[in-house]
């Protein structure tokens, strides 16, 4: 007997062909073919040409005006054109290839024509044409991508007979309860919806009941995870000294704000747990993530662990021994910098003291993740910057403590949905304050045109004894290019500046420890104004660079904008961010415009992910963002907060492992691999 999980071959219609092509698409079952959808609807509603912006498509009916023409092009190739009267608005309706439309086009007759709406030349670009008015035509039809191996309107009518053969007996995954709470259609309702709409809000609430499933399920099995890893990776109870901390906490030269006093608190009751701590600690550039990072690794030290912080580079390892050895010498905390730069004598002696526990706390870059580096007693793992490092360095880290607490910092904000998506079987702590009395970077959107009287800003801030960063335009997969152009910037700034400052060259090509001198040179102030590619280090700190030109600065996103300002208003000193850009796009013109209202890292990630969406985000490769067939991150941010609710509680009823009510949600988390502590694509 046929059923939902038959092959398609076994409908009626589908042949050898047919079937090798719905193959090559992904779909075998009947099963499939459902769950395959549309990835737009095309919208016939009549629309009036005077709302229609450019561009778009749409469907007209008008009145032919005067005998079209056609135009042969060559072998097989012609164009026709058509003067129409739609509406108030005479205009022409172009067709490829279609010269046999000429008979019917009689002057006089009423057309429906759909096609994309060239706006300046008041031309539609006709896709299909209906004799006569709009009349039993549907508004929406779905698109489906299809690779062109099977007609659209086939495609349609499979989909029909499988929904009207199989449409009773859906297996509707979402208990009713639930489907009541949030007035959600059913699953034959929901498909109805998503193949053959009737109209508009016939669309949408079907897209509102699947957008709900898919978060469900994705967070179902993010927190089922979550839940077994817990609930079997037994951690380290880390009983640190209260006063102790107190004590510290006390000592340090500010008071801390009330975002990090919190995260403090959540990073020490993840440490007195049982469970390990797998915690994202989120914090944007300048929050005061390091002394957060001090006070958890000295925590651990009071309870008689050690503690590690690793950074991706030695000038940032560097830039916390100093922070670490100011704040907790005092303490009488025992701490080593562990770097490629460690001479083998020094190395050998601190990698005994770690092994025999002489060593409370050791920072230090990927050297850290060598196999001879062991510890005694390894209690608390901290990963500064963790995009930098892949997945396997953070591990072997960690699995040089026995299920030591782990903590990754980040400057990057990151919208709440995307963290709570992509982080999902994290914890996510974040410093969403900054401390006080921060001056604001001012930042500027100026064009090249104006390029002089930035040189003479660049000057009065270099002759007051400031730096200055000036980043070159990134030129996309073209590591030379960029080079090149970073070169030749260099050149102009330096012949310009010739005899009063210094000017020092940063790209990707230098090898590290050119990187490393130059950086180093700049941060003691020899090299007044740095030219560099995108390589500028991240984190690092420089509090007397001031003054910061980014050049073609639409080619950035927000995100990478913000991180690049963020190099600058380190210092008591008014800092200015000069953004040179050209942008031809309204989102182009936006981003400019978010960059000079705010310095709020997470407002201008909300604004970067609405602008260029979650893949653009994260940049494609190892987003850990899964495909979603129908949620949207951006938009359905409400779904996906109910539906991590709904099931963090669902998976703490009993109901949910043993009623009939949740058998398809659980089949669906048992296949998954979840159950067994495997993470799931
Ligand atoms: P990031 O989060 O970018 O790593 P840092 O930890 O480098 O930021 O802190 C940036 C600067 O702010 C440092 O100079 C640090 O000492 C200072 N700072 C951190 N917390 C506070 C606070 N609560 N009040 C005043 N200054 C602070
Ligand atoms: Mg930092």
């Amino acid at each position: 007997m046929t059923d939902l999980y038959s092959p398609v071959t076994d409908l009626k219609g589908i042949g050898k062909e047919t079937a090798a092509h719905l193959e090559a698409l992904g779909i075998h079952t009947i099963t499939d073919l459902l769950w395959t959808f549309p990835h737009r609807h095309e919208d016939f509603r009549l629309k009036d040409l005077a709302q229609t912006p450019h561009n778009e498509r749409v469907t007209v009916e008008c009145k032919v005006e005067r005998e079209p023409t056609v135009l042969f092009l060559g072998r097989n190739k012609s164009r026709l054109q058509v003067t129409v009267l739609a509406g108030r608005h005479l205009v022409k309706v172009v067709f490829f290839n279609q010269g046999y439309l000429k008979p019917k086009l009689i002057p006089g007759a009423i057309i429906t024509v759909t096609g994309k709406w060239d706006r300046g030349r008041q031309v539609i670009n006709g896709t299909s044409v209906v004799f006569g008015p709009k009349t039993d035509q549907v508004d929406f039809e779905p698109v489906y991508s299809l690779k062109g191996l099977i007609p659209q309107k086939r495609f349609r009518k499979y989909m029909r007979q499988v929904l009207d053969e199989f449409g009773a007996e859906l297996p509707d995954a979402i208990p009713q309860h639930l489907q009541d709470a949030y007035k959600l259609v059913a699953i034959r309702e929901g498909l109805e919806g998503v193949h053959f709409p009737l109209d508009a809000g016939h669309a949408k609430q079907a897209r509102r009941r699947f957008a709900y499933e898919e978060l469900l399920n994705f967070q179902l099995r993010i927190q089922a995870l979550r839940k077994v890893r817990k609930d079997n990776e037994h951690g380290t109870v880390i009983q640190f000294d209260v006063h102790k901390l107190r004590n510290f906490i006390a000592s340090l030269p500010y008071e801390l704000t009330n975002a990090q006093k919190r995260v403090v608190n959540e990073i020490c009751k993840d440490l007195k747990e049982p469970h390990r701590m797998n915690r994202l600690l989120q914090g944007d550039v300048g929050s005061g993530k390091t002394v957060v990072a001090a006070i958890g690794l000295y925590a651990a030290v009071t309870a008689g662990f050690q503690g590690a912080l690793m950074a991706p580079t030695e000038i940032l390892a560097e830039q916390h021994l100093e922070n670490l050895m100011d704040w907790l010498q005092p303490f009488g905390v025992r701490i080593a910098l562990l770097s490629g730069s460690t001479k083998a004598k020094e190395r050998r002696l601190i990698l005994e003291d770690l092994a025999n526990g002489n060593i409370d706390i050791v920072i230090g870059t990927h050297a850290l993740i060598q196999p001879d580096v062991v510890f005694k007693r390894l209690g608390f793992v901290i990963t500064d910057e963790q995009h930098r490092f892949g997945v396997e360095q953070r591990r072997i880290l960690r699995d040089k403590g026995e299920n030591p607490d782990v903590l990754f910092m980040t400057a990057t904000p990151i919208p709440r949905t995307l963290a709570i998506t992509a982080f999902g079987e994290m914890d996510v702590s974040m410093i969403d304050e900054m401390p006080a009395g921060r001056k604001q970077i001012e930042t500027h959107w100026m064009k090249k045109e104006q390029f002089s009287s930035i040189m003479t800003k660049l000057e009065l801030e270099l002759a007051a004894g400031r730096q200055a960063y000036v980043i070159c335009p990134l030129i996309e997969e073209s590591d030379k290019l960029d080079v090149q152009n970073a070169v030749d910037i260099y050149e102009q700034l330096a012949t310009f500046l010739k005899d009063r400052f210094h000017v020092g060259l940063m790209h990707g090509r230098l090898a590290t420890d050119e990187k490393d001198t130059v950086m180093r040179s700049f941060s003691e102030g020899t090299i007044q104004v740095l030219v560099s590619t995108t390589v500028v280090e991240v984190g690092v700190n420089v509090p007397n660079a001031t003054f910061m030109i980014v050049y073609d600065a639409e080619r950035f996103g927000l995100a990478q904008l913000h991180q690049l300002r963020g190099r600058v208003g380190r210092g008591e000193h008014q800092s200015y961010c000069i953004l040179l850009a050209d942008p031809k796009s309204d989102e182009g013109k936006e981003r400019m415009q978010s960059m000079t209202e705010t310095n709020d890292g997470f407002r201008l990630a909300e604004k970067d992910l609405e602008l260029r969406g979650p893949g653009d985000f994260f940049g494609r490769k190892q987003s850990g963002l899964p495909d979603f067939k129908v949620a949207d991150l951006v938009h359905d941010y409400r779904i996906l907060e109910t539906a991590r609710k709904d099931a963090t509680e669902l998976l703490e009823t009993d109901a949910f492992w043993h009623d009939r009510d949740y058998q398809y949600l659980r089949k669906m988390l048992e296949q998954s691999g979840v159950l067994q502590g495997e993470r799931f694509d």
